[in-house]
Order: structure tokens, then C-alpha cells, then sequence
């Protein structure tokens, strides 16, 4: 039997900080993806941020993963690890960042457009923060667990998009994943109920085309499996008395 994690002030406290450190290297590399800069040096700059914090990638070596950070360009939908791929004019840029400080993981993730002109591809990535918003708002305490999953899934599927189902957002806390896996999907009222001081990893990874996904050979970098664009949204909360507190702004 799993079992969620309900944290004290003390454990929001550190949840808050290593969540705004998070915040800040996502919004300081993301100012950085522009065309010509390659994946690695995102991923470079990630790492001198991240000890600039005092705080360390979350991500490199889980389970082997080789990048201090995800970078997933165009079709790319998670896990890209950061190499020599040179960003382009018209890319969407998925950066995921997980910090590790004081104990405490915060996991978040936005889809930076590069001079995107196609009015498709800014509507996918618009939609997807919106699913996030959507999921966020119903993260409240007293409501289920699904409820989050169809708030999310309800505003990709009305924009016409797909969420793929082979990944999932998580709780999060002292371990980068802790229970209860969050489907991106599924009826409303399912699940457990949500209680003051659960703290989630909420992440919809929206797909233009099908939500078939694939690995590609380097054994990490997930994409769509019709190569159609693919968007990432993800912020670290915690259930409130009230709306959930985003920690990951
Ligand atoms: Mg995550």
C-alpha cells in the first residue's frame, strides 16, 4: 500500500525555497534559448546556476540520467538530455529543472517558443500552461486526486490536442517521486482525497498530434511518435487551506 506524504510547516519551508530555486534557473535559462545556443550549453549554464543557489541538479544520475537538466525540442516531449543540438529559429524548447536543496526537491518545467510564427504550435503551448493552470485550480483540499487529472485533460482535449498518458506528474518532497502518481487524465472523483500539506509535481505534457510516444536510442529522450510538436508544463505545489500554493514561482 502506498502512502502520501503530508508535510509540516517545517517541510513547506524547505519545500518553498529549493521550489523558488527551481523558479529561478528555469526563468534564467529559459532567457537564455535563442537560436545557435545549443542544448548543452542550456545545460551548462543550468549547472553554474544551480551552484551559484547552493543547490544541485535533482535530476543528473537518477536512475542514470546523464544531463543536469531536460531539454526537448520540437517533437521531443521529456528527458532530452542537454548535447549538441543547436536551437533554431521557429523551435519550441521544453526545459525541465529539478533542484535538490536542503533536502527538499522542487520539479518544475515550461515550453520556451523560438520565434514561433505557426499559429498551431503557439496554440499548443498556450493551451498546455493553461492545463496547468486548470489542474492547479483543482488542487484543493476536500476535492480527489482525479479531479486535477480531468481539469487538465479537459482543457488539452477541448484545444483538439492529446496528453500523453505514458508519463505522469507525482508527488514530490524529500525524493524527486513520491506517491501518489498523477495521470494527466482521467474521470473526475477518483483517487485520494487531498489533504493541507500534500505537495505534488503537476505536469501536463500535451502532444499536437497522437499521444503515442517513443524512446529514442540514446535510452532517455521521449518524442511523439508522429513527430508532431509537444509542449511541458510543470510547477511543484502544495494543497492549502485555500488554492493550492504554487513553490515553484
Ligand atoms: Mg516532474
Amino acid at each position: 500500500m502506498h502512502r502520501i506524504i503530508i508535510k509540516n510547516a517545517a517541510d513547506l519551508e524547505g519545500m518553498r525555497a529549493s521550489g523558488h530555486i527551481a523558479a529561478r534557473v528555469r526563468d534564467t535559462v529559459a532567457k537564455s534559448v535563442s537560436p545557435g545556443v545549443t542544448t548543452g550549453e542550456l545545460g551548462d549554464y543550468a549547472a553554474e546556476l544551480f551552484k551559484g543557489f547552493g543547490a544541485e541538479s535533482a535530476f543528473l544520475g537518477y536512475k542514470g540520467f546523464p544531463g543536469q537538466i531536460c531539454v526537448s525540442v520540437n517533437e521531443g516531449v521529456v528527458h532530452g538530455i542537454p548535447g549538441k543540438r543547436r536551437i533554431a529559429l521557429g523551435d519550441i524548447v521544453s526545459l525541465d529543472i529539478g533542484v535538490r536543496h536542503g533536502g527538499y526537491v522542487g520539479d518544475t518545467a515550461t515550453t520556451v517558443m523560438v520565434g514561433v510564427t505557426d499559429p498551431e504550435i503557439i496554440r499548443l503551448v498556450r493551451t498546455t500552461a493553461l492545463a496547468l493552470e486548470a489542474g492547479i485550480a483543482a488542487a484543493r483540499a476536500g476535492r480527489r486526486l482525479s479531479d486535477v487529472s480531468h481539469a487538465i485533460e479537459t482543457v488539452a482535449v477541448r484545444a483538439g490536442f492529446s496528453v500523453v498518458r505514458a508519463f505522469v506528474g507525482h508527488g514530490i518532497g524529500r525524493k524527486m517521486h513520491e506517491d501518489p502518481q498523477i495521470p494527466n487524465f482521467g474521470r473526475p472523483g477518483q483517487g485520494p482525497k487531498l489533504l493541507e500539506g500534500m505537495t505534488l509535481a503537476l505536469e501536463p505534457m500535451v502532444n499536437m498530434g497522437a499521444a503515442d510516444v517513443e524512446v529514442m536510442e540514446d535510452g532517455w529522450t521521449v518524442v511523439a511518435k508522429d513527430r508532431k510538436p509537444s509542449a511541458h508544463f510543470e510547477h511543484t505545489v502544495a494543497i492549502a487551506g485555500g488554492p493550492a500554493e504554487i513553490l515553484t514561482i
